[in-house]
């Protein structure tokens, strides 16, 4: 399947959560058998030659995404989670959402300095969860410089946000 059939396989959703909001919902694309593989052999097919150590992805649809593509560039998984959720010594980052905070997480053992770290999460708005996501694996020594999504949604600002803090953003398909 080309980018533009990937892109046929996600719902938009109006007024979700709230109204005025048009919600990019990807799990349709997850249960499409051909969209999900061909998406992972996109993502895949891009972030072949940088050869890093291990992906990266962020609560929870960064796991769907993030997992297999680790498998497909044979190297291992890091999940960071919201807070409270992972067992064993973390680090923590604060970020804000549009009303109030959250917090992601990340065992310190995970990631070590100089790892080449791949970050994914499934769609790419204001990038604040991203760049979250950024800093907690560059206090561990971690080396951020790409992040894959699957989907952009261009008038929040997300790729110049990251760009700023080092990092190139690749992504599948546009949302005006
Ligand atoms: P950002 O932090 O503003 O870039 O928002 C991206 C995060 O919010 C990602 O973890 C997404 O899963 C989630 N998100 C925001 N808008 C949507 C949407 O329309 N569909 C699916 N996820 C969304």
């Amino acid at each position: 399947m080309n980018l533009d059939q990937i892109k046929a396989t996600i719902t938009t959703v109006p007024d979700y959560p709230k109204p005025g909001i048009q919600f990019r919902d990807v799990t349709t694309l997850m249960q499409h058998d051909a969209a999900f593989k061909a998406c992972i052999h996109h993502l895949a097919a891009r972030f072949d030659d940088l050869k890093v150590d291990k992906v990266a992805g962020t609560e929870a649809r960064g796991f769907v995404f993030g997992a297999p593509l680790a498998m497909a560039l044979s190297v291992g998984f890091v999940p960071i989670r919201k807070a409270n959720k992972l067992p064993r010594a973390v680090i923590r980052q604060e970020y804000e959402l549009e009303y109030g905070k959250d917090m992601l997480e990340l065992h310190r053992d995970a990631v070590q300095p100089g790892d080449r770290i791949l970050l994914i999460d499934d769609l790419l708005a204001t990038g604040g969860t991203m760049l979250a996501t950024a800093a907690l694996v560059r206090q561990l020594g971690g080396v951020v410089e790409d992040a894959g999504f699957v989907v952009d949604l261009p008038a929040l600002g997300g790729r110049a946000r990251l760009q700023e803090a080092g990092i190139r953003c690749h992504t599948l398909c546009q949302f005006e």
